[in-house]
């Protein structure tokens, strides 16, 4: 590559950083020369070349003269002689020739140019033939003689080429300068001969450096080439000319370069341009660039104005200190030791330093350019933000993309669940036991809405005008209703419900409906009822209705729950409670009794507990005086009268003791709800009577006046009653009247009306206090401390009293003041005894003759000795014979076996067989002897029970002798 592509080249490519700036210089570049070009004019110049394009200077002095001379202006031709490798005067003729030929048929030329000494040569021993009048410039003409002569020359002048010889010694000694030698390459041709010569005088100025030469003329190439590897790597070599050896092989300068390339390690130096940058490190250099540019630069002149004959020759070669910047480098030599104004190539240079001529222009493209970039760097970072922008606008896409898609798939999601809901809702609705409705109330709200009143008129409204609500009714849309519907109004199917809608309306469901459109005229989307239906079969429905309807859809849900078992059940249970009501009052009332019962009960507790210290009292006071009196009774020679006297005793404590008994008995039998009441006509005034006499004798000895006033008609005689209870009446309150009076008087009064008999039984006694009027008649009252004015019994009388009087159906009251008296009256029922009433009135004993009279046969059976004893003793005067027997089957034996038996005294409770089936047994075989039924058992059932088995009388222990008596004479129809 020539030299003028290696500037040009490098230069677009360190410019061509983008192929937008490379394009755009290239374009001013050519514009720049076009313009130059067309102020100079058009010039027709002719370039003869000693030698050939294949010469390394060749190029280097065109390029020199087009640096100069503008392409487009200057027409230049070139011609060349080829004299390195044909010189001689038939190449010499030939070329004349042919330049001849080629002047003759083209235009004149306006000059001509010569490089080196051949061409200039040529040219002069030509000038008058060929180049008349033509201004001839020459260059790189070593013959100095010759170009100077050209002085005297009126159309010729130039520049001589001279090598810097001792310049370029003294730079390599100076360059390297611990070396001692230096060395010259030169051949046989005459410019290196002449060069060498010049060597050898520099040599004579420079005694301190050997100078030696390699003479390749003189060798082989193979021993110059080992003479070259031969030389010391830091010994500057000088090559002068080296183009053939002695064998006369030639080479060029390229094959030349080569070989010193491959075999020198040392510096080597030149005198000429052309090697380097191609291995040459550098040297005051021939540049046959500066020679061509030189030769057109006088020519230019010229052009301008300048006469040629007025330009002397320049006798000073235009050489330039040269180095390569790469050998440079590879021998370690800086630039400062380098001599002043060194041009050092392909040295990196900057971009100002190499292309400070166009630095104008590049300041003027880089304002330009700055401005364009500015621009395209404000558009840049426009860019740059918009794309930020652009990217977070894309990441917020694609953010908001992802969100998208994320809420499409859950709306995806929803939709799914929606048609599953959907699906769920339509089996809930079907299946649903409630009544559930469909329906659309868009007709019927657009209806309510054209209701011409005031909202709060619309009830009224509504009331007035029923056709309107019928209206309302019919604007139902019903769209679906389930099968709970179905069941429950008895409808075969969808179409009869809707067919028979109206049945299925009473008086309440038709206000329900009424209350349902004003809630809808109101807006209001839920509505909840209590309601009636009827079923299409006519039962009625009881049942709360929902209403739901959806805002826009005007879609409703009605919804119908059956509460008919619930009504049922709410009345059923309504009934129950007051039933339970009822039963806690009753259940109240009773834990009210059995709270005072409980109280009563633990009264009588504590009464009974007093009791039974009274009656251990009341027992031992009168056994006391039995057991006392019958010891007394045992002495011997005890008189008559005191004997007596002490019988009585003894005879009143057993009484005493037996009252008490009585009373307890009979207590507790009322207690136990045992007595039962015999009813039996009675002569009441007998009865009174009777009384009277009983308790007379008793008053007279304490001196009390007992009077009787009875003021009962004849017709009022007979009663119906029970005597032994009356008697009891009778007997207690008598008894008290005495025991609690001490002086004064006791009045028996008995009076009777239609219904009553009234008995008052008033004395002067201690009387009762107030208090107390009340506890008397309860039991065990006299055992209580607190009844002071107690005397001795056992306080069961007037609790025994009170209630037979009950029994008998009548009532008992007392008045009463301390220390005056107290008043006891007593109000029995009259019944009248019915006609045919047997009169079961005992015969009384009478005077007792008939039965002193009569002598019987008696069977006494008893397993309890003393009673036997007893009895004996009793009937002693009124037996022929008297059997006994201990036990039933004895009795019964005895009776078989004696037929004479009149009276049979049966004990009960025996051994071996008891009294009840021993009579029972005896009366299969003997009807007629009379039995008397003895025992300690005194109950009325056992009474019952010994009549029951048999027995004629009954007669409880202990016996009194006149009672036996008594019942005897009864039986056996005794007066
Ligand atoms: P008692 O058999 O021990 O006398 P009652 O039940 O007959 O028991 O009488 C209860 C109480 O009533 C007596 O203890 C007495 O205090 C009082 N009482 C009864 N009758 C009279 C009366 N006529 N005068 C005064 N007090 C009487």
């Amino acid at each position: 590559m020539n030299t003028f592509f290696k500037t040009i080249v490098p230069q677009t490519t360190a410019l061509g950083s983008t192929p937008f700036l490379r394009n755009f210089l290239l374009l001013l570049f050519f514009s720049l020369l076009m313009g130059l070009s067309a102020l100079a004019g058009s010039k027709h110049v002719l370039l003869i070349s000693s030698y050939n394009s294949g010469f390394p200077t060749f190029f280097q002095q065109v390029e020199g003269i087009k640096s100069v001379l503008d392409d487009k202006n200057v027409v230049l031709d070139i011609e060349c002689m080829d004299s390195k490798r044909f010189f001689t005067a038939e190449s010499n003729r030939l070329f004349k020739e042919l330049l001849q030929y080629k002047l003759a048929n083209t235009r004149t030329y306006d000059a001509i140019i010569t490089t080196d000494d051949n061409a200039l040569n040529f040219v002069l021993d030509n000038q008058a033939s060929l180049f008349a009048g033509i201004p001839v410039v020459f260059c790189g003409v070593n013959d100095i003689a010759v170009a100077l002569n050209q002085n005297s020359n009126p159309l010729v002048t130039g520049v001589v080429e001279a090598v810097s010889l001792k310049e370029t010694v003294k730079i390599m000694v100076n360059l390297f300068p611990d070396t001692k030698t230096v060395y010259a390459i030169v051949d046989g041709t005459s410019s290196g001969q002449g060069d060498l010569k010049t060597y050898y005088k520099v040599a004579e100025t420079m005694p301190n450096v050997e100078f030696k030469e390699i003479a390749l003329h003189k060798t082989t190439y193979n021993s110059y080439k080992q003479q070259l590897q031969a030389i010391p790597e830091e010994t500057p070599v000088l090559l002068l000319s080296a183009y053939f050896d002695s064998t006369g092989q030639v080479v060029d300068f390229g094959q030349c370069m080569q070989l010193l390339n491959e075999n020198l390690k040392a510096p080597l130096f030149h005198l000429w341009e052309h090697g380097l940058g191609d291995g040459v490190l550098g040297g005051k250099i021939i540049s046959h660039y500066e020679q061509g540019k030189f030769a057109a630069t006088i020519l230019q002149g010229m052009w301008l104005g300048e006469k040629i004959e007025e330009i002397a020759v320049n006798s000073t070669s235009p050489n330039r200190l040269m180095f390569d910047y790469e050998q440079l480098v590879r021998f370690g030599i800086t630039e400062r030791t380098l001599p002043n104004k060194s041009i050092i190539i392909n040295k990196p240079v900057s971009f100002i330093t190499k292309y400070k001529a166009f630095l104008g222009w590049f300041l003027a493209i880089i304002v330009v350019l700055t401005a364009f970039i500015l621009v395209l760097s404000y558009n840049f970072f426009k860019q740059q933000r918009i794309k930020r922008i652009l990217v977070q606008q894309n990441k917020d896409f694609e953010a908001l993309n992802k969100k998208h898609l994320k809420q499409n798939e859950q709306l995806s999601a929803a939709q799914i669940q929606l048609e599953e809901n959907e699906k769920r809702f339509w089996h809930l609705f079907e299946n649903n036991p409630v009544s559930l409705w469909e329906e659309d109330f868009t007709e019927l709200i657009s209806c309510v809405k054209q209701v011409p009143c005031a909202y709060e008129d619309l009830p009224k409204y509504l009331d007035d005008n029923p056709g309107f609500v019928q209206k309302c009714a019919e604007a139902v849309t019903i769209t679906e209703i389930n099968k709970a519907t179905l069941k429950l109004f008895g409808a075969k199917n969808k179409n009869d419900l809707k067919n028979n809608l109206s049945v299925t309306f009473n008086k309440k469901s038709l206000e329900t409906f009424k209350k349902l459109l004003v809630a809808l005229a109101n807006n209001k989307l839920r509505f909840i009822q209590e309601t009636e239906y009827v079923s299409l079969s006519g039962e009625r429905i009881f049942a709360i209705l929902y209403v739901f309807t959806f805002e826009k859809l005007s879609k409703s849900i009605v919804a119908i729950v059956d509460t008919t078992i619930i009504k049922q059940t709410q009345e059923e249970l309504s009934n129950k409670l007051s039933e339970l009501q009822q039963s806690e009052q009753e259940l109240k009332s009773i834990n009210e009794q059995l709270v005072a019962a409980k109280d009563q009960a633990e009264e009588s507790d504590r009464l009974k507990s007093a009791f039974l210290a009274n009656m251990s009292h009341e027992i031992r006071t009168p056994m006391n005086g039995i057991m006392g009196f019958a010891e007394l009774l045992s002495e011997p020679q005890l008189e008559t009268e005191l004997q007596q006297s002490y019988i009585s005793i003894i005879q009143k404590s057993g009484e005493r003791m037996l009252a008490t008994i009585n009373d307890i008995i009979d207590i507790s039998k009322i207690h136990a709800g045992q007595v039962k009441v015999n009813f039996e006509q009675i002569d009441i005034v007998e009865e009174l009577q009777t009384v009277y006499e009983f308790f007379k004798p008793e008053a007279t000895s304490k001196n009390i006046d007992f009077r009787m006033q009875q003021h009962i008609p004849e017709a009022y005689n007979l009663v119906y009653t029970d005597k032994t209870k009356l008697d009891s009446v009778f007997n207690n309150l008598l008894k008290n009247a005495i025991k609690y009076t001490d002086k004064g008087q006791i009045n028996l009064q008995a009076t009777v009306n239609n219904e009553n008999y009234t008995f008052v039984v008033k004395d002067t006694g201690i009387g009762i206090p107030e208090n107390r009027l009340e506890a008397i008649f309860e039991r065990f009252v006299q055992a209580d401390i607190a009844d002071v004015n107690a005397k001795e019994g056992a306080g069961l009388g007037l609790a025994i009293t009170q209630s037979y009087v009950k029994m008998l159906g009548g009532k008992i009251r007392v008045t009463s003041t301390e220390g005056e008296g107290s008043e006891f009256t007593v109000d029995i029922p009259f019944k009248r005894p019915s006609q045919n009433t047997k009169n079961h009135k005992f015969t009384a004993v009478g005077n007792g003759e008939q039965m002193k009279n009569a002598k019987f046969t008696i069977l006494i059976s008893d397993d309890d000795h003393v009673s036997i004893e007893l009895l004996k003793v009793f009937l002693k005067d009124y037996s022929k014979k008297i059997i006994v027997t201990t036990n039933g089957p004895d009795a019964i034996k005895m009776a078989k076996n004696n037929n004479d038996i009149d009276l049979i005294l049966m004990d009960i409770k025996m051994p071996e067989m008891n009294g009840f089936e021993a009579t029972q047994q005896i009366r299969a075989f003997n009807n007629s002897v009379k039995i008397i039924a003895q025992t300690a058992f005194a109950r009325p059932e056992d009474s019952r029970k010994a009549m029951a088995a048999g027995c004629n009388a009954f007669i409880a222990k202990p016996i009194l002798k006149e009672e036996l008596l008594a019942q005897i004479s009864k039986l056996f129809s005794l007066s």
